[in-house]
């Protein structure tokens, strides 16, 4: 393709007029990396670069980068149909579909969608229906929703205020009222915050099944399975946050699935088109539905212009197709047995790594080495070296983690773990 800019008129017109999400607002050169392709694993920049994309970018390319099946659907469905409604019970057929196969994956009951265009939508809606739920039940004083330390619901100012990352709260000096927070991996907590509050204020309690962007933090076993007794326990509804662990992040096509747990709500976004569309939901379960249907005189009024749209819903569809035919979940649980074994193997060699975790193609290292942070500097070396990984700094962490796409090789896998060693190697050799 032809160019009108350098690459370097390109980083001026960038740092000139565009705001970046989550990212620092100075920066010496502009953006790190300006892509223009991707191919499975690997996306190469304008310079020719090639990288392993180990975060899936954001935990969410499941499938692989160029996949173009995907762009052939969209272009279909976009030519037939780009979009029309959902308001006012109009409906499409991609939608009503994709509807369909996911109250086949899901677990349990949870059998009705409510469709979003990405996570923090899908979070938010899901506390606006936790709440009309009570409403209608009259038990109008239930508002509060519980969520963990250290978790992630994204952006939106529902999704915020539910957010346990300090930081991100504070990027504002004013949340949405009725959000409390408990310590992420302790029963008895929640269990006090419910009876300090009053059972009968608690709407909803949120988790994700692994906290991804608070550092990979993985429940101990029987944990969700306490929060469901807790939470059937006290009337309060459980809302797990699939959005970065669904459609076989971990190894099962939902991680609530490792747990035989079934919540109420389950939100989505992320994997359900690996990226391609925007597109997320919030499932609800059976019992939930049918008592909207019978308690409710008016008309749901929460709605966003996207529920439902057509061609990300048809997306949707093939992506999961893709996920199927594919064979990825199952991959993603042989890789990730494979990327946790590597990332032991390190934590062996390098003393500064105290934790290796994850579940699936979701893992993590954690660092300690005398206050000082090495995880972004790991994170910067891999980048040179061919390797993108995050790191995880907010609330007192020293973490590096990596969620590479569900179809990534074996081969490939050693690849990310040669490029990571290499990267922790400069590391300690500048620092140590
Ligand atoms: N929930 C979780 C667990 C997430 O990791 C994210 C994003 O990373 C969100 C919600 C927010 O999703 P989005 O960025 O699509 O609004």
């Amino acid at each position: 393709m032809k160019r009108n800019y350098s690459v370097e008129e390109l980083k001026v017109l960038d740092q000139k007029h565009f705001l970046h999400p989550t990212s620092p607002v100075k920066t010496e050169n502009g953006p790190a990396f300006i892509f223009t392709e991707g191919k499975g694993v690997y996306l190469y920049d304008i310079t020719g670069k090639k990288v392993i994309d180990g975060m899936s970018s954001l935990w969410n390319v499941n499938i692989g980068h160029g996949r173009t099946e995907l762009g052939e659907v969209a272009k279909e469905q976009m030519d037939k149909l780009a979009f029309s409604s959902c308001f006012a019970t109009f409906s499409n057929e991609p939608a009503i579909l994709l509807a369909k196969k996911l109250a086949e994956l899901a677990p349990g009951d949870l059998n009705t969608t409510f469709f979003t265009s990405g996570g923090s939508e899908s979070n938010d809606s899901a506390y606006k229906l936790a709440r009309h739920y009570w409403i209608l039940k009259g038990e109008t004083s239930r508002k509060k929703i519980i969520s963990r330390s250290r978790s992630y619901h994204g952006v939106a100012i529902g999704a915020t205020s539910a957010t346990g990352l300090k930081g991100f709260r504070d990027f504002t000096n004013s949340n949405a009222p009725d959000f409390l927070f408990v310590d992420h991996f302790s029963i008895q907590a929640l269990r006090d915050l419910i009876e300090t509050e009053g059972p009968e204020t608690i709407a909803a309690f949120i988790t994700e099944p692994v906290q991804g962007a608070g550092g990979v933090h993985v429940a101990p076993d029987n944990y969700f399975k306490e929060i469901r007794e807790i939470c059937n326990e006290y009337g309060i509804l459980m809302i797990t946050d699939e959005v970065i662990t669904g459609f076989g992040r971990t190894g099962k096509f939902f991680a609530m699935e490792h747990f035989n747990v079934v919540p109420d709500m389950m939100c989505f976004a992320k994997g359900v088109t690996s990226g391609y569309a925007q597109l997320g939901g919030v499932m609800i379960s059976e019992k939930i539905h049918q008592e909207f249907s019978e308690l409710s005189e008016g008309t749901i009024l929460h709605g966003y212009t996207y529920s439902g749209h057509p061609m990300a819903c048809a997306v949707g569809l093939k992506n999961i197709e893709i996920i199927e035919k594919d064979n990825l979940v199952a991959n993603a649980e042989i890789r990730g047995q494979e990327l946790l074994a590597g990332l032991k193997v390190l934590q062996a060699k390098y003393p500064f790594i105290v934790d290796a975790r994850g579940l699936g193609l979701m893992a993590g290292i954690e660092i300690s080495y005398e206050g000082k942070l090495l995880a972004p500097q790991i994170v910067t070396e891999a980048a040179k070296l061919g390797l993108i990984c995050r790191s995880v700094v907010l609330d007192a962490q020293d973490i590096v983690v990596f969620s590479p796409p569900l179809s990534i090789s074996q081969k490939e896998l050693r690849d990310l773990l040669d490029i990571l060693e290499k990267a922790i190697q400069e590391v300690e050799n500048q620092v140590l």
